[in-house]
């Protein structure tokens, strides 16, 4: 083993190196020259065969050229790193300068989100949804639903008024009132032509836009939304309307929740209550506990949703359904409503100004 070969052979090792112009190049020099065939290897191994007054003597030459063939792959592997990570920096490179090019994913308005996912609730109980018009005669508005043009509750509405009825001759002359037209003041007409265009039984929910004469602020807007719904059938009592209501607000705000029903008084329904939620946020455990005040419900423990009823004997009537064989329920809720305390949005003007900054945190629910 002559020391020129072993030189030679480091020799061969580090000019492989310096050729190699890429990792991979580098890599197959690696095998070749530094790999169990190696010509360094092989040496290395014939040094064992050799008589011992040139062991030493051949294997301090063979260690020097292993070291320092091992010294020249490292360096190279280290520069064709850094070179390669250079690279990629500048191919990758991202101009943060660049104009915005891109259309933002949009966002649906959370209350025709949480509309339709009522609306889900009840379709998968067999409901169907109904639509009526938003421009709505004033015999659907009111009278249909025993509010006569001299009930109180008429002008407690804050009515738009299309046109208003016409009185042919006077109110003492022939009764020949024509029926005005309205932007409806809510849901309930949609309840009448339900009745009326269906067969019986009916269950029908009926969203939609209604109209009052609100000015727009943190808590009244003149366009908002409402849920309502209608069952009419043979045998429906007020125990039915209690577990329907039970079940929608299982399905919105989770297992255990609870409703209430307190005496009230709509001109549609008789009896009449309002309807309660236990408060989804403290369950009703800030009553009486003033360690644990309660934002939410002003820790009363229920939160008023709406209205609700067995629907009035006088309303079955007035849309050709004889009380005796029927009954049914009704009840009514707003929407924006349940959203700012579904979602604690404290300004209603949020819900109406179109802002993407609102919608979008909201995601896209489908
Ligand atoms: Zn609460």
């Amino acid at each position: 083993m002559k020391p020129e070969e072993i030189e030679r052979m480091r020799d061969e090792a580090l000019a492989a190196f310096a050729a190699a112009d890429s990792l991979d190049a580098l890599q197959e020099a690696k095998v070749a020259h530094t790999g169990g065939t190696s010509p360094l290897a092989l040496a290395n191994r014939e040094i064992g065969a050799l008589p011992p007054h040139a062991k030493a003597e051949a294997g301090k030459r063979v260690g020097q050229a292993r070291g320092a063939v091992n010294k020249a792959l490292a360096a190279r592997q280290a520069e064709l790193e850094a070179e390669r990570d250079a690279r990629v920096l500048v191919e990758e490179a991202v101009d943060v300068t660049l104009p915005y090019d891109r259309v933002p994913a949009g966002a649906r308005h959370p209350l025709t989100t949480l509309s339709e996912r009522i609306e889900d609730i009840f379709v998968a109980m067999g409901y169907e949804v109904a639509e009526g018009p938003e421009v709505e005669a004033e015999w659907f508005n009111f009278d249909a639903l025993n509010i006569g043009p001299d009930h109180p509750a008429r002008g407690e509405h804050d009515t738009f008024f299309v046109q208003t009825a016409s009185h042919s001759g006077s109110a003492a002359g022939s009764g020949g009132t024509e029926s005005g037209v309205v932007l409806r003041t809510h849901t309930s007409p949609v309840q009448i032509r339900s009745l009326l265009d269906r067969e019986l039984p009916v269950y029908a929910i009926c969203p939609g836009r209604v109209y009052r004469t609100d000015e727009l602020d943190a808590t009244h807007t003149p366009v908002f939304h409402q849920v309502e719904l209608i069952a009419v059938d043979e045998g429906l009592t007020m125990a039915d309307l209690k577990g329907t209501l039970d079940h929608m607000v299982q399905s919105l705000f989770g297992e255990g929740m609870k409703t209430r029903l307190r005496p009230n008084f709509f001109p549609f329904t008789e009896p009449s209550a309002e309807m309660d939620m236990v408060c989804y946020v403290c369950r009703g455990e800030s009553v009486g506990n003033p360690d644990r005040p309660c934002r939410t419900c002003s820790s009363e423990g229920w939160i008023e949703l709406g209205g609700c009823g067995m629907v009035n004997p006088r309303v079955l009537t007035a849309c050709g359904v004889d009380p005796e064989k029927y009954s049914g329920f009704a009840f009514g809720f707003g929407i924006e409503r349940m959203l700012m305390f579904r979602h604690n949005v404290d300004d209603m003007r949020d819900m109406v100004e179109g802002d993407v900054r609102f919608t979008r945190p909201f995601g896209m629910e489908i």
